[in-house]
């Protein structure tokens, strides 16, 4: 896989869209700009990688569309150094555009064949989080707390270990609800017994399900 002009021009284009539905962050849209996301496609699907679409990436999952990842990255409001924690690596492209924005990156996926390729993907783009094969209901104990918690599945509940694993003051950004669609939502963790919850309207994600899979 390649990077041309072509693809280049094609992502200003993309930008320009994510610009007009109301993504104001020219971190954000600087950060679209330097990850191609024909990387994360295949082959076959590579020409469409720069429309708002979302696409098959293999074990029954998607990589998330565009507008969802600029609108759920807005959310997370990303600082340079901030340690953030994705359930949901899938294509690794969402990982891709918070290492983009300084952050250190820690993500969890449940598909092995998933987790490997998204493994050499950003290896090849100079990227360097940290990625595990697990469940993601479960967090990374051992390396919590973290700053920031993002959810790229559709979670039945807010799970509670990773509520746990959130800081004081710390945000979760999770689509809740089950069957085909989501509110998005905003959790921040006011205190050990309190969160404050808001929310952002209706999204459609894969869902989050129990324990890993070979
Ligand atoms: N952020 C991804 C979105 C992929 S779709 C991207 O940019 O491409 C959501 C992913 O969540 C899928 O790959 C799915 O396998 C994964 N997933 C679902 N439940 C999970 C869980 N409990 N733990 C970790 N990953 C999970």
């Amino acid at each position: 896989m390649q990077d041309t002009f072509k693809y280049k021009g094609m992502r200003k284009k993309l930008i320009n869209e994510l610009r007009d539905k109301g993504i104001s962050s020219e971190e954000i849209l600087d950060a679209f700009d330097r990850v191609p996301r024909h990387y994360f496609l295949d082959n076959a699907f590579a020409e469409q990688a720069y429309t708002n679409m979302a696409f098959q990436i293999g074990s029954g999952q998607t990589i998330s569309h565009p507008y969802t990842v600029a609108f759920q990255t807005s959310l997370l409001e990303v600082k340079k150094g901030d340690k953030i924690l994705e359930i949901g690596t899938g294509s690794g492209f969402q990982t891709s555009i918070l290492c983009a924005l300084g952050a250190k990156v820690y993500s969890i996926e449940r598909h092995k064949p998933l987790h490997l390729k998204a493994k050499s993907i950003l290896h090849k783009l100079h990227f360097t989080p940290r990625l595990s094969f697990g469940d993601g209901y479960k967090g990374l104990p051992m390396l919590a707390p973290f700053d920031k918690i993002i959810i790229t599945c559709g979670a039945p509940r807010i799970p509670e270990d990773l509520i746990e694993q959130l800081k004081i003051g710390g945000t979760m950004i999770i689509p809740i609800g089950e069957g085909d669609e989501q509110q998005m939502q905003r959790i921040t963790k006011v205190s050990d017994h309190e969160l404050n919850v808001k929310e952002f309207g209706v999204f459609s994600f894969v869902p989050m399900l129990e324990k890993r899979v070979k």
